[in-house]
């Protein structure tokens, strides 16, 4: 992604601040967007289904995250109340939660900015002078605009391409899981980056990271892996997990049936090297192992008038291009900046086709290559 790198001025006077925008998700590219959006002098609501902690990606590792791209995002040389630097064991890789706490922890000293949780959102629309969306206790949450940030399942996008409204199932999943250092007797073995291996068809990325209080000391870190596997799609669908060809929800350790779990086990021993195959056996005796299946989304549109999506809303490439949280990083300052000069100059809906024009190239290309990648992996004809 070559999206060229800004510092957006902080505007902390209520008075100099404009417009109002509802941001409809509040993980990562949510959590990005608000940011970028309140240090460009607009103010956000943000709304999201989940409680107050988020919903974990156990296991699940980031590529490309580094010091200097989360400081720029959380403006960290202004805010207070900013958490400490993240600590990498592999270059630039970070466990999702390390990223997601950094992030919030930006997001509630931030006084422009409003998280309400527990707030499902049904539907959205607009009209010549707002957006607006409706929440699933009737509240209607009103603003200059409202931007998706709401996944690979996105009610947003209904409103900005409702001819095309659900990522698809690419064909396979990842199993995932994490586990401490601490309880692998191979522990000292650990690579110091991702290892990328491939085995009976299959894929397995293993990586070191952090331990749960940032911890890069030996023996105190975490050990992350993502098994790719084609050959269990009539378990997601029979859980309901993809349902037709749009995927609904991952499989929790309550949905893997035993023998699966045994099956999974058998395949560890004879195709992973250690730490990873031992990682795998300490996540399955625990139980601790989550079936993610993988969607893909290429956009034809990222605007429509006042409503605008970033992050996985807007595309989803599957995560073998490590592109995820970069594309959204960029996603967050392209539309606040967009913002900004809409809301102080030309309308709104122009402004945000500005943002269209500049990303729109960029994310379909990515997710296109991970399908070229996928395409493979499943042995499907493109
Ligand atoms: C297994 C896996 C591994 C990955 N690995 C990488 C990697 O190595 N590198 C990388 O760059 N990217 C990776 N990604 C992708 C990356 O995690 C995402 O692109 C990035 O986190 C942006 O996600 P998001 O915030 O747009 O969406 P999500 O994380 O899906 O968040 C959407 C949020 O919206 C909320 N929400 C949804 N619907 C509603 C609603 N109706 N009302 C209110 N709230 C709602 C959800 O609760 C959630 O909090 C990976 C993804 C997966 C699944």
């Amino acid at each position: 992604m070559t999206t060229a790198m800004r510092d957006v001025p902080r505007s902390g006077n209520r008075d100099e601040r404009q417009g109002a925008a509802i941001v409809v998700g509040a993980s990562l590219a949510g959590l990005m967007t608000a940011l970028a959006l309140s240090h460009a002098g607009v103010d956000v609501t943000m709304l999201e289904r989940s409680g107050a902690a988020p919903r974990a990606r156990k296991g699940a590792a980031l590529g490309g995250v580094s010091e200097g791209l989360l400081s720029r995002i959380t403006g960290s040389r202004h805010a207070q109340g900013d958490s400490a630097p993240l600590s990498s064991v592999a270059p630039g890789v970070q466990s999702w939660m390390a990223v997601h706490a950094r992030l919030r922890a930006a997001v509630d000293a931030d006084p422009y900015i409003e998280l309400r949780p527990h707030t499902l959102v049904r539907s959205v629309d607009q009209d010549a002078d707002s957006a607006w969306v409706i929440a699933s206790d009737q509240q209607t949450f009103r603003g200059d605009v409202v931007i998706g940030a709401d996944g690979h399942g996105s009610v947003v996008r209904v409103g900005v391409a409702p001819d095309k409204p659900d990522a698809t199932f690419a064909g396979y999943l990842i199993w995932l899981g994490l586990t401490n250092e601490s309880s692998l007797a191979s522990s000292r073995r650990l690579p110091r980056d991702v290892d990328i291996l491939s085995g009976g068809g299959d894929y397995l990325l293993g990586y070191p990271l952090p331990g749960p209080d940032g911890s890069v000391a030996l023996g105190s870190r975490q050990v992350g892996w993502a098994w790719y596997d084609a050959s269990h799609n009539d378990l997601l669908c029979e859980t309901g997990s993809v349902v037709g060809n749009v995927v609904r929800r991952s499989l929790t350790s309550g949905d893997i049936p035993e023998a699966t779990l045994r099956e999974l086990a058998d395949k560890a021993e004879d195709l992973w090297p250690s730490p990873w195959r031992e990682a795998i056996l300490d996540c399955i005796e625990r139980r601790a192992v989550i079936g993610t299946p993988i969607a893909e989304y290429v956009p034809d549109k990222l605007v429509n008038g006042r409503l605008a999506l970033v992050g996985d809303a807007a595309h989803v490439p599957t995560p073998m291009t490590g592109s995820g949280f970069s594309a959204s990083l960029h996603d967050a300052e392209a539309v606040a900046e967009a913002i900004a000069a809409g809301v102080r100059g030309s309308t709104v809906a122009q402004a945000l086709g500005e943002y269209e024009r500049k990303r729109l190239g960029n994310v379909r290309g990515m997710v296109q290559s991970g399908q070229q990648f996928s395409r493979s992996f499943t042995g499907r004809a493109a």
